[in-house]
């Protein structure tokens, strides 16, 4: 299996438009055009995760946290920064992040997150991308039905909601046409009307995948001009966006929950931003990262309690005011992304028979310590 390949896959399933603006998320060293044998995923790439992945011998770091977040001014070796970059080439380690289109992903890192967390009849807090869908209506001789509806659902048409793929119809008819000028029909002689029996294949896509779906058709159909519709579809949107919210199987104290949250993420400590530690809660809001900012988000979703890093000493007397509970369990919790990726990219391994190892990070990044 080649980087490319990999990454094609992984693109499918998070593609890089997913991101914020100015996310430096995608490949930041090495090529992907080399064959891929062993991944390493980690949260971040810090020059001990490095050392780990010349010792195993790795091909690939994927990493969540982008290895360059702020562009390098010069190269100077003795900078321990630089000298990661300078090591990852020499060893021809490529390193690959996925950043904010791994968060909102559908079964990314935030639905890992709520998860982990075990809320239920989860929806997004903050809907960030939002992607239309498209129907193709295509007409092609009955013998070639099988092949041109297979070419459309491999380039990624026919799914529909979460759990259904290959979803198509097709009808029976009559085509008829009349090559003519320097036609050179698959069907038929020139400047004579042809009836051909034809099935009109109809599918529909997420509308970002047009141009591959054209591309499949293309070549597929066995008409020097196959005829075919667009259409607009307007009852399916698929939605992104970051953190999720849900509910606890029960109402709980907010002291209880802190203390699930810590066993769950294997925490030393918490910081708890509440003026009522033994208020009973069930509606549950998380956003991986630093997310104090979108808190607005999920009051509006009616959270009793936020989880997300990083807050900042204001927002959390923003959030106290507008009488939101909020658990601040650290950044690091998004280590969880290594689970996460290590058991897609096994599903993917056995699915698409690629002889690859995956190997999860073992060193812990977290910066903080509780004294
Ligand atoms: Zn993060």
């Amino acid at each position: 299996m080649t980087g490319k390949e990999f990454i094609a896959k992984f693109e499918e399933f998070a593609p890089m438009e997913l991101a914020e603006a100015g996310d430096p998320v995608g490949l930041q060293i090495g090529t992907l055009d080399k064959p891929i044998k062993k991944i390493l995923v980690t949260l971040d790439i810090r020059p001990e995760v490095v050392e780990e992945a010349i010792e195993k011998g790795v091909d690939l770091i994927f990493a969540h946290h982008p290895i360059m977040f702020r562009a390098a001014k010069n190269l100077i070796t003795d900078n321990p920064q630089n000298k990661m970059y300078a090591d990852l080439l020499k060893h021809n380690i490529a390193v690959y992040g996925a950043h904010t289109n791994l968060d909102v992903a559908t079964n990314g890192l935030n639905d890992w997150l709520g998860q982990a967390i075990g809320i239920k009849n989860t929806e997004i807090m903050h809907i960030t991308n939002q992607t239309g869908y498209k129907k193709l209506a295509v007409y092609v001789p009955k013998s070639d039905e099988e092949k041109v509806r297979v070419a459309l659902t491999k380039a990624g048409a026919g799914k529909i909601g979460p759990n259904y793929e290959n979803c198509s119809y097709t009808l029976e008819g009559t085509g008829r046409f009349t090559p003519i000028n320097g036609a050179m029909p698959t069907i038929g002689t020139l400047n004579q009307t042809e009836e051909v029996e034809e099935a009109r294949i109809e599918v529909i896509f997420p509308e970002h995948k047009t141009a591959k779906i054209e591309r499949a058709l293309f070549e597929s159909h066995p008409y020097e001009e196959p005829g075919y519709d667009l259409y607009t579809i307007e009852n399916f949107v698929d939605a992104y966006g970051l953190g999720r919210v849900g509910d606890l199987p029960e109402p709980i104290s907010v002291n209880d929950f802190s203390e699930k949250v810590k066993a769950i993420f294997q925490l030393e400590g918490l910081r708890l931003v509440t003026t009522d530690p033994s208020k009973m809660i069930q509606r549950v809001a998380i956003c991986g990262g630093d997310a104090g900012k979108y808190y607005p988000s999920a009051l509006k979703k009616q959270a009793d309690v936020y989880i997300t890093g990083d807050v900042y000493y204001h927002t959390a007397h923003d959030m106290l005011a507008d009488g939101l509970t909020v658990i601040d369990p650290g950044h690091h919790i998004e280590s969880i992304c290594k689970e996460g990726l290590a058991d897609l990219f096994t599903q993917w391994k056995v699915s698409e028979s690629w002889e690859i190892e995956i190997i999860q990070s073992n060193l812990n990044t977290d910066p903080y310590r509780f004294k």
